[in-house]
């Protein structure tokens, strides 16, 4: 059996469905279900997060038969076409490779022909901020007069790109990034109805690399689903993540804490030889330290580590062991050397030399 990525065989069918931009779909739902639809509608945000799924439920949604409360019926005779993907009234554009001016012009030139047993014909642009300037101007003049049976939904990451003109003539809709207790939902959701297992701290950690993005979070639970066996664990999404452990950076910053130069070269030793990427290491150090300073200076801390509370405790304790402005030294000396982790021939030695550093900085910076 053909593998199906799981972004792609749990994208969400209804406005319902969509997890996590409630502010746009019960807008979008109202406005199908009273009938005042609007002729062009912008999307915009980060990728990932259920913008072109958004604009396909919207897209079927205005010529289903049936609709319920504004979402498709997935029943009626339009649905079902539309899941066979072979309706020619909704048409979808990567402007990515369709940008130039003679794609938009030939785009205007279908425009008139009236949608086929539908009342409306829909063009979804994806990407739409990279048309180029003359396709622009020439898809702005199909927007100014847009024929009643049309309906235009342009999509864009960088809606920084499109010119004034564009944006004045579409209703826009800002899609949000996903919470980590979003995204956690989203995972156990799939992953029960594929009859996986999970460990629950997997999880959240699965929805924590994800960066508010459904996609990279799903697409992050296939490598982990491909490499474990049977259930997934902490340690298998460690392993595929090359993220560290929690409990290895609370060890490490003790080190650092303590100025024992001779722990921490002995524990970097061991970390090599395990084969651990150092370069992330030292991101998770800066994140770390950044972490730690929010135990100390913010009133919830946990609403914004989302850590589990085991560890949290763990963090709590390390956090107020250490002064504020030695977290800050750790913190600006491991970040300031992600560029550096880049190109370096020798890691390991540029991560001892930056401990070192991150133990004496402050003391030194004082003499
Ligand atoms: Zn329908």
């Amino acid at each position: 059996m053909e593998h199906l990525a799981l972004y792609r065989k749990y994208r969400p069918t209804t406005f319902e469905e969509v997890v996590g931009q409630e502010h746009i779909t019960k807008a979008l739902a109202h406005q199908i279900a009273s009938g005042k639809l609007a002729h062009a509608y912008l999307f915009t945000g980060s990728r990932g997060i259920g913008k072109t799924s958004v604009a396909r439920i919207l897209a079927k949604a205005v010529n289903c038969l049936d609709n319920q409360n504004g979402s498709p019926c997935g029943k009626c005779a339009s649905c079902l076409r539309l899941e066979k993907e072979a309706d020619i009234n909704v048409i979808e554009i990567d402007a990515a490779s369709n940008n130039r001016v003679d794609d938009v012009r030939e785009l205007r030139e279908k425009v008139k022909f009236l949608p086929i047993n539908a009342k409306y014909k829909v063009y979804i642009i994806d990407e739409v901020h990279m048309l180029t300037d003359n396709a622009f101007n020439a898809l702005l003049k199909t927007l100014e007069e847009p024929p009643s049976h049309v309906i235009f939904i342009l999509a864009t990451t960088e809606v920084h790109k499109l010119p004034a003109t564009i944006l004045s003539r579409c209703i826009r809709f800002d899609f949000r990034l996903l919470s980590i207790e979003n995204l956690t939902k989203i995972l156990s959701n799939v992953l029960t109805s594929e009859g996986i297992k999970y460990e629950k701290e997997a999880l959240k950690m699965i929805a924590q690399s994800g960066e508010g993005s459904v996609r990279d979070t799903l697409s992050i639970a296939d490598c982990v689903v491909a490499y474990c066996d049977g259930e997934i664990t902490k340690d298998d999404v460690i392993k595929v993540l090359g993220t560290t452990d929690y409990d290895l950076l609370i060890e490490y910053f003790d080190f650092l804490k303590d100025k024992n130069i001779g722990g921490m070269l002995s524990f970097v030793q061991e970390l090599d030889q395990k084969g651990k990427n150092l370069a992330v290491f030292v991101k998770d150090l800066a994140k770390h330290a950044r972490d730690l300073l929010i135990c100390q200076t913010t009133k919830d801390p946990n609403n914004i580590l989302n850590l589990p509370s085991e560890v949290y405790d763990k963090y709590m304790i390390q956090a107020k062991s250490i002064d504020e402005n030695r977290l800050l030294d750790f913190m600006q000396v491991f970040v300031s050397a992600e560029n550096e982790l880049r190109y370096t021939l020798s890691p390991r030695l540029l991560l001892e030399s930056l401990s070192i550093d991150a133990m004496l900085g402050h003391d030194s910076k004082k003499n």
